[in-house]
């Protein structure tokens, strides 16, 4: 099977097992554990914030966030396709009782400085207050869509103006560094806060980074613990994280894949794509095909990908896929939509 699902189904590399097996560990709760230590302060220093916290998931590493930055009843501003909207099981208001006012970003995938002044609530005796602005690059949703620097910097400016910190979901925000060119800072600069995936394409087994100013991150500390997620001889899964850090610059062959992929699925009759910006291929499919049967049929041809709607689906380009079995794929899908028009 070709899986395409997600870039979240690489399978650790040996040496990211053996420096799981050989970790130095101490228990983190206590501070204590050399690996956690060592990989929040290289994480750190990778997206230019003064500290970093590792947490499990990136869906804590954004609730976390949006806990710490906010207090209950507050708005979160936020593209109605956003994850930490869509994605994470209503966390924002379960977890931390804030309500999401949803701004539609269209393709540019993050508000523009007057959506950010429109959206904007000021705090009255009969009004919430806005509390934060959440960003997400790249834009999973939209497509792995990498947002400009120039772009992420005129949200997170119009929200400082109004005196509302950023939280940026860079869950994915190296493959927007790389697709762009530019230094992963110039894209987490602007916000105030910014959560990392190593489990994606950094091809970690687990865990995300929440990054910002010292303090914030010593109260998040205290959030995550809240949350569930103070581990202990956590340096186990945090040195194969240490590793993944080092897949940025290779991301770049994934995105090249991601442009065969979408050619290659584009040239099929009854199917297109659009060039993807970076790893996430969005396919389109004609209406006498329902993406679900074509999910299946592509699944029986030796091809798994997950369908969006009836008539969209989405395939990720990741580490453990490499440019032939791409190739291939593009060969089993049109061998599939044969198969269901025959
Ligand atoms: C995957 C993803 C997350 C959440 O990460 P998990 O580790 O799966 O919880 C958050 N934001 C975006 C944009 C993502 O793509």
């Amino acid at each position: 099977m070709i899986d395409l699902r997600s870039d979240t189904v690489t399978k650790p590399s040996q040496a990211m097992r053996d420096a799981a097996r050989d970790a130095e560990v101490g228990d983190d709760v206590y501070g204590d554990d050399p690996s956690v230590n060592e990989l929040e302060r290289r994480a750190a220093d990778l997206v230019g914030k003064e500290k970093a916290l590792f947490v499990p998931s990136g869906t804590m590493g954004n609730q976390v966030a949006i806990r710490t930055h906010t207090e209950r009843g507050q708005e979160l501003v936020v593209d109605e396709q956003a994850h930490v909207v869509k994605w994470e099981v209503g966390g924002v208001a379960d977890l931390s009782g804030v309500q999401a006012r949803m701004v539609d970003c269209g393709p540019r995938a993050v508000p523009t400085a007057a959506q950010v002044e429109a959206a904007h609530v000021e705090e009255s005796l009969h009004r919430p207050g806005t509390g934060l602005l959440c960003v997400e690059n790249t834009h999973n949703s939209r497509g792995g869509v990498a947002v400009g620097v120039d772009e992420i910097a005129e949200a997170c400016e119009a929200a400082h103006d109004l005196g509302v910190p950023v939280h940026l979901d860079g869950a994915r925000v190296f493959n927007a560094s790389v697709a762009l060119g530019v230094a992963p800072e110039e894209l987490t600069g602007p916000a105030d806060t910014v959560n990392f995936c190593l489990s994606k394409g950094l091809g970690a087994p687990v865990g995300s980074i929440l990054a910002g100013p010292e303090g914030f991150v010593e109260r998040a500390r205290r959030v995550r613990k809240l949350f569930g997620g103070g581990m202990r001889q956590a340096g186990i899964v945090a040195a194969p994280g240490l590793l993944a850090l080092e897949n940025v610059d290779r991301l770049a062959e994934d995105h090249a894949n991601a442009r065969t992929l979408a050619a290659g699925l584009d040239d099929i009759a009854g199917l297109s794509t659009r060039e993807p910006d970076t790893n996430i291929v969005m396919l389109s499919v004609e209406a006498d095909v329902h993406a679900d049967d074509l999910v299946a049929a592509c699944e029986e041809h030796g091809v798994a990908f997950g369908a969006r709607d009836a008539s969209s689906a989405r395939l990720c380009t990741h580490l453990d896929v490499s440019r032939a079995e791409v190739r291939e794929a593009v060969d089993r899908v049109a061998a599939a939509v044969g198969s269901l028009r025959a």
